[in-house]
């Protein structure tokens, strides 16, 4: 059994090895990875390509490191701060960023609005990007308890998205986190969770939660939208992806890798499952191949590259 420090910090640097082990896979085809590294263990599958270098984590990694170091420098959460970070980032144009962040982020509109307006606007919100992001935040709020770490889960979601499935997936990925922290199984807890969900997303949520649920079945969001393999941008898909990749593995690396081979937005479900599968095995459990060849560039702050220990180094003061 890892102990709690353990789990905490593979919880960040699961988050981030998965996003970089899945982002040259971005866009492709599902079973891409698994022809290319057809068996666990053999090495070489940080391999970069796609505009990544091998190890470099991409925006989700980014942004998380963003939301923990405002953690940790104000030992609150202070949105408008997480806000003010984001937009610094964003206007020093890193190599990826989701449509809705860059929509947000590069307006005008002042934080507590700008998502808002945005979704009042477009009327899309239900994306991937703030779920993608939340590693650093689900260690941080997680000694708070179940309501306190789904709440902060919202209203950091909110930055960005308008669209309260946004927030409750976010918040899902805070509590399961929490659980898996504590020593418990985010599997078996999912009823638990969904009680704790808004009730016009329960249902929702439920179906792509549920065990029988299987990533073929990935849709928009269940309204009968024809199922695509490429679906997973949205938050509903991704989160069960990542809750499918756990519960059907029995380790971090065969985990992020059914995650990665899924196609689609790689780098964000398997960010989303390496954080998961991090808690649960933690930090040892990480394929240290993987974490040697992590780098997190970290655009609009001075040229700053955060490598693996940098990123154990702030896990632990999340974890307090
Ligand atoms: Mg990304």
């Amino acid at each position: 059994m890892p102990r709690p420090e353990e789990r905490a910090v593979g919880t960040v640097l699961g988050s981030a090895v998965g996003d970089a082990l899945g982002a040259p896979f971005e866009f492709g085809p599902e079973g891409a990875f698994s022809a290319r590294f057809p068996v666990a263990g053999q090495g070489g599958e940080m391999c970069g390509g796609g505009g990544w270098d091998p190890g470099e984590a991409t925006d989700d990694t980014q942004m998380a490191v963003l939301v923990g170091e405002s953690l940790t420098d104000h030992d609150t959460l202070e949105l408008p701060d997480i806000f003010s970070r984001f937009r610094r980032w964003a206007a020093a144009d890193p190599k990826d960023i989701g449509l809705q962040t860059e929509a947000v982020l590069t307006g005008e509109d002042p934080w507590d609005l700008a998502a808002a307006l945005h979704f009042q606007v477009s009327q899309r919100a239900a994306g991937n990007g703030a779920l993608m992001r939340a590693a650093t935040s689900a260690v941080y709020f997680a000694r708070q308890g179940r309501d306190a770490t789904m709440e902060a889960g919202r209203r950091i979601a909110a930055l960005t998205h308008g669209d309260r499935a946004a927030w409750e997936g976010t918040a899902i990925f805070h509590e399961l986190i929490r659980v898996a922290l504590d020593g418990g199984d985010p599997v078996t807890a999912v009823p638990d969770v969904l009680a704790a969900v808004h009730p016009d997303h329960r249902a929702r949520y439920a179906v792509v939660l549920a065990d029988a649920w299987h990533p073929d079945q990935a849709t928009a969001g269940g309204l009968g939208v024809p199922p695509r393999k490429h679906s997973n941008g949205a938050v509903w898909p991704c989160l069960g992806s990542a809750l499918w990749a756990v519960r059907s593995t029995g380790s971090y690396e065969d985990a992020v890798r059914a995650a990665v081979d899924l196609g689609g937005d790689t780098d964000t479900v398997a960010a989303v499952t390496g954080g998961l599968a991090g808690a649960l095995y933690g930090v040892d459990g990480i394929p240290g191949r993987w974490v040697a060849a992590l780098h997190v560039p970290l655009p609009g702050f001075g040229g700053r590259v955060l490598r693996a220990a940098e990123l154990v180094g702030l896990a632990r003061r999340l974890a307090g």
